[in-house]
């Protein structure tokens, strides 16, 4: 019988697992996770609609695991991979056999050079039990200092502003969210925070972090000084590659695979937040992408050419991320855009589009109350893929439907 091992029981590896079964797979499956829980949502660890729970949102109950026959190593950690005898050891001492494997080891959160990070005051968030240590220094009158003005940052000044503490977020750029969302969202998402009361201080750089007396203290290029009961370090994430690396895999920001999700190794496949992957749309640009409809989308897809479909990888990326009532969404790659076209959506909300010198769409962001924006970045989203040069006079006039574009 084949044994599929599947390394890293995240958003990405959870979903292949149940896509293999899905899509008929009758072998052996072993799905190897790290962390103590079995697979959980990551998005509401730092969502302030889910502030009325504490527990993670698992992505199946472990009878499910059981009855779809996938076994699932929780608290067990993948050392190594031996691409030639096609073997796994693990930290519980196992070695396992595979014939095919899929690396889904997500990534890690970047820590601060010179921070003692996740320490009583200073944490950083990609993991539940993260989450949890910084629910508890929320409370009213509590300082909670926020390094990086990216969306786990936000949406956890959000978070911390509806559960009453102070915030102070500190970036290092000259707006928050530079990388990958226009100047005009980015504006309208820091009115609001300043609206709700949190300091966004913008342009300075962290000269030291350190732990004295109780608090976080917060050295800042300016010589100020920021006392902190808690400090979230924001400054992104490090694609987990150790594991491939060691097993000699090609490595271009994240483990390298081809079209079909394939690594340089015979028979090892890796996806999600972990693998770099050349997307057709973009003319085979190679991109990394941390979302979760890409790990959900490549962990599937993964599923699919393990069991011998030769699917390539075409999905438009997509992103969201909730602040107070504002949902953020954005599909396509902007870099390369020339034009940027607004349409108003009412309701203060609005959208851009971004195109290239030669009209066609390369990417579509939107921001407003709830899903105002849903729909529509839905239909850009199918633009995108159909490789449209859309009316430009039409993308802007708000009266004609972007539905009527499609079928031009
Ligand atoms: C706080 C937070 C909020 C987010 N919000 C949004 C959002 O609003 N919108 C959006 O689109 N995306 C969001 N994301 C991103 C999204 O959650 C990720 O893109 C998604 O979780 C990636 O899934 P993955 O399975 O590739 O990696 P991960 O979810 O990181 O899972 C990888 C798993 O592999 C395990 N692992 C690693 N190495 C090994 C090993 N050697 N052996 C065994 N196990 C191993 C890890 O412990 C981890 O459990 C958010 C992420 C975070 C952290």
């Amino acid at each position: 019988m084949s044994h599929f091992v599947i390394v890293g029981a995240g958003e990405c590896g959870a979903r292949a697992a149940f896509a293999l079964r899905e899509k008929g797979f009758d072998g052996e499956i072993t799905l190897v996770g790290s962390e103590a829980i079995a697979p959980y949502e990551r998005p509401p660890l730092s969502k302030a609609s889910v502030l009325e729970t504490l527990d993670p949102k698992f992505i199946a109950s472990l009878e499910k695991y059981a009855e779809s026959g996938i076994r699932l190593l929780s608290d067990v950690t993948a050392q190594d991979v031996d691409p030639v005898a096609k073997t796994v050891t693990c930290s519980d001492g196992s070695r396992l056999a595979y014939d095919k494997m899929l690396l889904a080891t997500g990534a890690i959160a970047r820590p601060l050079p010179g921070a003692a990070m996740n320490s009583a005051h200073i944490r950083s968030l990609r993991t539940h039990a993260d989450a949890m240590a910084l629910r508890k220094a929320m409370l009213p009158g509590k300082h909670i200092a926020i390094i990086g003005g990216g969306f786990i940052g936000l949406e956890l000044a959000a978070m911390a502003r509806m559960l009453c503490a102070d915030v102070t977020v500190i970036e290092g750029l000259e707006r928050v969210l530079k990388r990958g969302v226009p100047e005009d969202i980015a504006h309208v998402i820091t009115q609001r925070h300043r609206a709700e009361g949190v300091d966004v201080r913008c342009g300075i750089a962290i000269s030291a972090l350190t732990e004295e007396g109780g608090k976080a203290i917060v050295r800042l290029s300016t010589g100020e000084t920021i006392e902190a009961d808690l400090v979230l370090v924001g400054i992104g994430a490090i694609p987990s590659t150790e594991l491939a690396m060691r097993a000699g895999l090609t490595i271009e920001n994240g483990i390298a695979v081809n079209e079909y999700l394939m690594t340089s190794a015979p028979d090892i496949y890796a996806a999600g937040d972990c693998c770099s992957f050349p997307l057709a749309i973009y003319g085979g640009r190679r991109v990394r992408l941390e979302s979760w409809r890409n790990a959900q989308e490549q962990g599937t897809l993964a599923a699919a050419n393990m069991m011998g479909v030769d699917e390539a990888i075409s999905a438009v990326p997509w992103f969201w991320s909730d602040q107070y009532d504002m949902t953020l969404q954005i599909a396509g790659l902007s870099e390369g855009a020339v034009t940027h076209l607004r349409r108003d959506l009412g309701e203060s909300a609005f959208m851009l589009f971004h195109l290239d010198e030669a009209g066609r769409l390369l990417a579509a962001s939107g921001i407003g109350p709830g899903n105002a924006v849903a729909r529509d970045i839905r239909l850009a989203e199918m633009l995108i893929a159909a490789r449209a040069h859309p009316d430009p006079a039409a993308l802007v006039a708000s009266n004609i439907k972007l539905k009527s574009l499609l079928a031009a």
